[in-house]
């Protein structure tokens, strides 16, 4: 059985833009190769691993009383009622609107899931809408951009966390396990971290890098571990094996080439090959070639990965080529800590595909970045933190007035967003933002994954 969702929202908030996305041809995430879509019937929608109906709204809104608020009303009830989750669209862009508190309120009476999400996310100053949204009593907003496909792994957790995973993910039931693994990593480990489900990881880099390699000994060597296939479940697009008790699903991007290969150019694939595999993955593991580290491809590639706020781990392949391991090491990682300056303390690992080195250190980088990925630390804490950073080095005086920054809270995980509420946010200097982020990496322990901080103006 599956499921079905409504988009709700007063109009011109992106409804009609995140439907396309979801059940439109061209759109959906991790199936848009030719001839996977094609049968697709309309209100039939795919997010990432997610099948569910949706219910196009289009109509209901013709049909209803002839005033605006009268029309959403009844758009918005008669789709809340026919759908088992709502999305409720807001747009952080323009900010909330006395018609958007209205359609929170007859959301909140009927007492069904509901996701709110906050659309166009991508546009700047749009952070402030997402701290504002609490009030509308919704819980916390997921951002989204529905025009750029940005934020759809984001919503896609939300989505199951709102329905529960016996209604959002029917098919794994049979082996949800039922003893749920209780994280006890102090009180600072992310406290919706929940180590049942699989970590999604992807393997990327430019041609030629290893990638396939790299898979297929990985794959080899659990099948060593645990008997010919035994415990290594495969769909069309993703492999799913244990890793020292952690449940992994892998990205396959090697079934997919081969699928699309008959059809596609190689490269135009794999570009999107990477961008489809980064939209899967939480982790995302790059692969350079020791011998010919750091080409121009490598970095474009890194920089999408952090840009999409995935946890990156870095492996630098080949490694039975290298002769002076020590000094080759020592000189990677420099060159990488200079290269990615965003994801300062980034996991990078040398290993080699081709006879097995590294790959349980590899492994071991994919865990604890993801779990770093996911941590939340307590407002209480950011606020002290906040105020003795401010103490050490005080925001400078700019026109006479020195800018005050006021407030802070941890606004998402995955990876960690931050906003602080600023006097003047348009005249605090870059090199401020960049001591803020560097001691939030120390002093929380946030290294390796891209860490966020915005302002929202406020006194
Ligand atoms: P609806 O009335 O709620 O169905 O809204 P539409 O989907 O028609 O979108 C309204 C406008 O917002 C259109 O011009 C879209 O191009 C634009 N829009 C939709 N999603 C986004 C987004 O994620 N970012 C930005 N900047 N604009 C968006
Ligand atoms: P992909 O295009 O990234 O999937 O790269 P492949 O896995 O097809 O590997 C490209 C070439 O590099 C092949 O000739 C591999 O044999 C070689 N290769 C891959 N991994 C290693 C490795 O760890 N060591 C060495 N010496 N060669 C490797």
């Amino acid at each position: 059985m599956t499921f079905s969702v409504a988009i709700i929202g007063r109009p011109n908030v992106g409804k009609s833009t995140l439907f396309n996305r979801l059940a439109g041809r061209k759109l959906a995430l991790v199936d848009d190769t030719p001839g996977v879509t094609r049968d697709r019937r309309p209100g039939e929608a795919r997010l990432v691993d997610l099948k569910f109906g949706i219910i196009d709204t289009a109509g209901l809104e013709e049909s209803g009383p002839d005033t605006l608020e009268g029309r959403m009303r009844a758009q918005t009830e008669a789709a809340i009622d026919e759908a088992d989750l709502s999305l409720f669209l807001i747009d952080a862009k323009m900010g909330l609107t006395p018609a958007d508190e209205t359609l929170a309120t007859i959301l909140r009476k009927r007492g069904k899931p509901v996701v709110l999400v906050a659309n166009k996310a991508e546009a700047r100053g749009s952070e402030a809408s997402l701290l504002d949204a609490f009030r509308l009593g919704l819980g916390e907003p997921c951002p989204i951009s529905a025009e750029h496909g940005e934020g759809m792994l984001d919503l896609r957790d939300a989505i199951v966390a709102a329905i529960g995973e016996e209604l959002a993910l029917p098919i794994e039931d049979e082996e949800a396990e039922t003893d749920v693994a209780v994280s006890d990593e102090g009180e600072d480990a992310g406290d919706d971290y929940d180590e049942s489900k699989p970590l999604r990881v992807a393997i990327v880099g430019r041609p030629n890098a290893g990638k396939s390699t790299l898979i297929n000994r990985f794959l080899g060597e659990e099948r060593l571990l645990t008997g010919p296939e035994a415990g290594i479940t495969r769909d069309s697009i993703s492999v799913e094996w244990e890793w020292r008790g952690r449940r992994i699903k892998m990205f396959d991007t090697a079934g997919l080439r081969r699928k699309a290969r008959v059809q596609e150019k190689i490269e135009k694939l794999s570009v999107a090959d990477a961008l489809r595999a980064i939209r899967f993955a939480e982790v995302v593991v790059i692969v350079l070639d020791a011998d010919v580290p750091y080409e121009k491809q490598d970095l474009q590639i890194a920089d999408l990965v952090i840009r999409e706020g995935r946890a990156p781990v870095i492996v630098f392949n080949k490694w039975d080529r290298i002769e002076d391991r020590q000094q080759v090491l020592a000189d990677l990682r420099e060159k990488t800590e200079r290269l990615l300056p965003q994801v300062r303390g980034i996991r990078a690992v040398p290993v080699s595909g081709l006879t097995g080195t590294g790959l349980d250190k590899m492994m071991q980088g994919v865990v604890d970045t993801h779990r770093v990925w996911n941590r939340r630390i307590p407002t209480a804490k950011l606020n002290r933190w906040l105020e003795s950073m401010q103490v050490q080095h005080p925001p400078p005086a700019v026109s006479g007035r020195r800018i005050r920054l006021k407030y802070m809270t941890q606004i998402k995980a995955r990876p960690p967003g931050f906003v602080i509420s600023c006097s003047r946010p348009e005249a605090l200097p870059a090199s401020y933002t960049r001591y803020l982020t560097n001691g939030l990496r120390e002093d929380f322990d946030l290294p390796g994954v891209p860490v966020r901080v915005s302002y929202r103006k406020g006194d």
